[in-house]
């Protein structure tokens, strides 16, 4: 699949290892939106002349898409920036002025799923309960369901850790807030890049991706609100195309997608689900086997904690003397790209008592030569600074 992404012509000395930070795009995707700036550039659900109508009805087929994409309808997807801004829209929906009770979180979200809700509870009086992670950073689904009571107003968790990597148990705690009336929330960032995600069977109300991470564009993403919740969600900015004559707000997705979107990047995540949905089985292949050979390879050299307790597309690690800014320069200069620090998870740093990791996380780009390579150049920086033989 490698060469389906042009990154690599570009730049064949690159050993990228970064994808969990965001991927590459295939050319598909990239041709999608240059098509659309040259040939069919023009706002959408305004104008009634023929290439406004037919700009209108791309935006359409990529919601459409989208929906397949999680199984939902395309009445419950509205088009976002990304996961970030979805989950503030949820946030400071549900944490509204006249909520009481309790929001539950967890300790291994990323910052974007912890921020908003510390946010709105702090403004509204609403108390943040923190689900806590075990001594390895593994997050077990009662450790989540043992603080959902009557009070709680919704429970949002990652799907999968950006961190360990772990996929969590996301159907157990979005039936269990169900059945305490409370809302649920899922952040599936990193969840519906590798795994087949269904809104319908994992019974949650809201889940937020972004298009970037899936091999679409920056800037792109999608919030699911089901038909039942999609009532309790309140627009975070208002104005071209959201409101009705009298100024008040479209009820329905339309009332949340206020001014000129980014169509061309609408359009061309449109064209990343139909990539995904061709490649699916490919992209699980190439990345069961690279997850299991990077996982295996990273075990064995010595001075490595490894932070990831099992394989995964994310693999997460600290190396003793030498911090992870340190690996992570030295290893940019040989031109391999991963990511250090604290992965914006500072809840899970603290829990798992660093300071930051350096993560590598594979794509279906990536090849067993390349993690290779990046192991090799690791073991000898560990070698000749790290105190490591
Ligand atoms: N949640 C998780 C688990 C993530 O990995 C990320 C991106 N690193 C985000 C949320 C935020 O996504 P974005 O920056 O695309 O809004």
């Amino acid at each position: 699949m490698r060469s389906d992404f042009p990154f690599f012509r570009a730049n064949p000395d690159i050993v990228y290892l970064d994808s969990a930070a965001t991927s590459q795009k295939p050319q598909c995707v990239i041709d999608s939106m240059v098509d659309f700036m040259t040939k069919r550039n023009s706002n959408v659900g305004r104008s009634l002349y023929p290439i406004s109508s037919e700009a209108s009805a791309l935006v359409a087929e990529a919601r459409e898409k989208a929906a397949r994409f999680i199984n939902a309808k395309p009445e419950e997807i509205i088009f976002t920036e990304g996961t970030t801004q979805a989950l503030n829209m949820v946030a400071a929906s549900v944490c509204g002025t006249d909520a009481k009770g309790n929001i539950v979180i967890t300790r291994m979200e990323h910052s974007s799923n912890h921020a908003p809700w510390l946010e709105a509870c702090r403004r509204n009086g609403i108390e943040l309960r923190l689900a806590d992670v075990d001594a390895d950073g593994i997050l077990r689904a009662e450790a989540v369901t043992e603080l959902i009571d009557d009070e709680t107003i919704a429970v949002s968790v990652t799907g999968m850790s950006n961190v360990t990597g772990q996929v969590t148990d996301i159907g157990a705690i979005c039936s269990h807030a169900r059945r305490m009336g409370a809302l649920s929330v899922v952040d599936a960032a990193q969840l519906v890049v590798h795994n087949t995600v269904d809104v319908r069977t994992i019974g949650c109300d809201f889940l937020a991706f972004s298009g970037h991470k899936i091999y679409g564009p920056m800037g792109t993403g999608v919030l699911f609100a089901s038909g039942d919740s999609i009532g309790r969600l309140k627009p975070l900015t208002v104005g071209g195309g959201s409101v009705e004559r009298d100024y008040s707000p479209k009820t329905g997705i339309h009332g949340f997608e206020a001014g000129t979107r980014n169509i061309a990047a609408i359009v061309a995540l449109g064209q990343t689900f139909d990539y995904l949905k061709s490649n699916r089985n490919a992209i699980k292949n190439i990345e069961d086997d690279l997850s299991g050979y990077l996982f295996e390879k990273l075990s064995v050299i010595d001075g490595i904690r490894m932070i990831t307790k099992s394989p995964s597309q994310i693999c997460s690690f600290t190396t003793g003397l030498l911090g992870c800014y340190d690996i992570g320069a030295m290893l940019g200069k040989f031109g391999i790209c991963i990511r250090t620090g604290s992965c914006c998870a500072y809840s899970l740093m603290d829990a798992l008592g660093v300071q930051g990791v350096c993560r590598a996380s594979v794509g279906p780009y990536n090849t067993k030569e390349e993690i290779d390579i990046f192991t090799e150049r690791l073991s000898w920086v560990l070698r000749r600074c790290g105190g490591f033989r």
